[in-house]
């Protein structure tokens, strides 16, 4: 993707109009075709592509090949161009696999049991990169795709008893399932382009927006030509916002395809925004650390380099949303077994039988509604996170911090036994992808308003005392002192009797740990990680001093029961406790 320090791109996907849906279908078919046969014909020159990396990707393919399938020169730069890109993608992660390869080892394996089959063993894999990047002093970005490839070798493992030798063995042949062409690989708007998009916006209260949208592609009989009249696609408002003072730069065309196997094509508007200037570390004074909590998705709580706590506590509880979306996958799950049971009874009947046809139409209507569950389900998730992201930058601005430190993503484990273990576990897994989300969305939006943004392993930021730093126990309740539990909700340190609720403790470690990055960016310009043991991590104070959150107080008391969960307010008068199912224009206004 071009860009560059100071750009960022972002990407609105927009589906075509009715009208161009079959031509555009087409010229992705041809564009496929064409595509996977360079694909496949490059392949053996991947680590020329790891290598030479000069000019636009279009370029690189051209000087090895030349179009299998010639549907003009514009055409096959965008093909190129498409394949260009993959290629290049594909070569880094090569390289990260070179990385891993001397690594890789059975200890990534959980052996099979009776009755779990072998799986991938999480703990040891983040382990073992943590050591490896801190060899490397790289960023948590290639954490991600470090920990991409060694779970992608653990599945072949998985498969063949074996890790794989060399990348090639790992990755088959990258060939596109579904339609792909970039637009970029046309550079300049001289005559003989492959597209044509203009943009018409007209001023008023709510400003309006309508692309104007030409390309070219083959018709029925093949034959490549022009689409006579452009095609007007609607533009979301979040586009022409981002247009007024980012740029365009050429859309991709792509084929989504769904779950009922229906393909549509969608334009993907590409818009290049500044991004805002990170701060100098020499002005940095606030950091506002995250923790994804066992009992709230997220706890965040802000931090000067002094060690003193700013404000309250913020914790994002999401009991009313995890309950509604296990009520959808329990809703899918009856679905599914209706299904099944419509099939079996189809099958039973002979083949002539007439009955036979009102089974399949009702499956196909179930099918629909299973559909339709997910596409809800999958919604929900993206708007809780997006409000969650929102919120943290908003936090973070409040109190005026630059820095948010936040806790990687890590495995979640099973709390509970018994009854409702299923249940649990999947809110747990769909609590992963949640996480997955917010922490992809927090490290785009910081880069667009100036935030900086780090992540900080999570190990034994429970189970540490904010206020002393000496290991710390975690009980069930602050009353319940009798029997240490692991995931228990309250932290009480026996060295200095601190107290407080376990994911607010965490937060605040994770911010102690922010300020020792901070710390050491300031005083020697880089930082290596630092455990929450580590002497350079320090102990935090709470004065109450710059309490001056916008957030309303929950009330004069403390509250201290909230839909029948209790809020623990220790240390100061009230703790604000929002729930995410709020709409979001009503959150906002309710932080001030
Ligand atoms: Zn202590």
């Amino acid at each position: 993707m071009r860009s560059s320090r100071t750009q960022q791109p972002v990407t609105y996907d927009v589906r075509l109009p009715d009208e161009a849906q079959a031509d555009a279908l087409r010229l992705l078919d041809a564009s496929r075709s064409v595509v996977n046969e360079a694909l496949t014909f490059l392949w053996p020159s991947l680590d020329d592509f790891g290598t030479e990396r000069v000019g636009p990707a279009w370029k690189q393919v051209g000087m090895y090949t030349e179009s299998p399938q010639y549907h003009g020169e514009r055409q096959w730069r965008c093909e190129s161009e498409t394949v260009g890109r993959i290629l290049r993608a594909q070569a880094e992660r090569k390289k990260a696999f070179d990385l891993i390869h001397p690594i890789l080892s059975d200890g990534f394996i959980r052996p099979k049991t009776a009755t779990r089959p072998a799986g991938k063993k999480r703990s040891a894999i983040t382990e073992a990169i943590t050591a490896l990047q801190t060899s490397l002093e790289q960023d948590e970005t290639s954490f991600v795709e470090l920990q991409n490839v060694i779970e992608q070798a653990c599945n072949y493992f998985l498969h063949h008893d074996r890790f794989p030798l060399t990348y090639e063995e790992l990755q088959p042949l990258p060939l596109l399932s579904v339609g792909l062409l970039t637009y970029a690989g046309d550079d300049g708007g001289a005559k003989g382009q492959a597209y044509r998009l203009a943009i018409e916006i007209e001023e008023g209260q709510e400003p309006k927006g309508t692309a104007r949208f030409r390309f070219r592609y083959p018709d029925e009989q093949g034959v490549w030509q022009w689409r006579k009249a452009d095609t007007l696609i609607p533009l979301p408002n979040v586009v022409i916002e981002r247009l007024k003072t980012g740029t365009l730069l050429a859309p991709t065309l792509r084929e989504e395809r769904k779950a009922d196997g229906k393909r549509i094509a969608v334009l993907d508007f590409i818009v290049e925004v500044e991004k805002a200037e990170l701060p100098p570390w020499e002005a940095m004074e606030r950091i506002l650390g995250a923790d994804w909590g066992i009992h709230t998705l997220l706890t965040a709580t802000a931090l000067d380099t002094h060690h003193q706590q700013v404000g309250r506590p913020f914790f994002l509880e999401t009991g009313g949303f995890d309950g509604k979306q296990a009520r959808t996958r329990r809703q899918i799950d009856e679905l599914k077994k209706k299904v099944a049971a419509y099939e079996q009874a189809r099958e039973a009947l002979p083949a002539q039988d007439s009955k036979r046809r009102w089974y399949t139409e009702q499956m196909r209507m179930l099918r629909r509604e299973i559909d339709r569950c997910w596409r809800k389900y999958e919604q929900r998730n993206r708007a809780l996170a997006h409000l969650a992201s929102n919120v943290l930058l908003l936090l973070a601005r409040v109190h005026g911090c630059s820095l948010l430190s936040m806790e990687s993503l890590k495995t979640l484990k099973t709390t509970g036994r018994g009854k409702g273990v299923q249940g649990r576990w999947r809110n747990y897994r769909n609590n992963a992808t949640i996480r997955g989300e917010i922490w992809r969305l927090l490290r785009y939006k910081c880069h667009l308003i100036g935030l900086r943004f780090h992540t900080e392993q999570p190990r034994g930021t429970s189970h540490t005392c904010p206020q002393c730093g000496k290991a710390a126990k975690t009980y069930r309740s602050p009353t319940d002192r009798n029997e240490a539990v692991n995931w228990g909700r309250w932290l009480w340190c026996e060295a200095c009797g601190f107290n407080g609720d376990r994911d607010y403790c965490a937060s605040l470690n994770i911010a102690r740990l922010g300020v020792a990055y901070l710390v050491q960016m300031k005083t020697v310009g880089k930082a290596r990680p630092c455990s929450i043991t580590d002497p350079r991590v320090k102990p935090v104070s709470y004065t109450g001093a710059g309490s001056v959150l916008l957030l309303p107080p929950t009330g004069i008391n403390p509250a201290r029961h909230v839909r029948g969960k209790i809020c623990y307010c220790p240390g100061w008068l009230s703790s604000a406790f929002l729930q995410s199912s709020q709409p979001k224009a009503v959150f906002l206004r309710l932080c001030g």
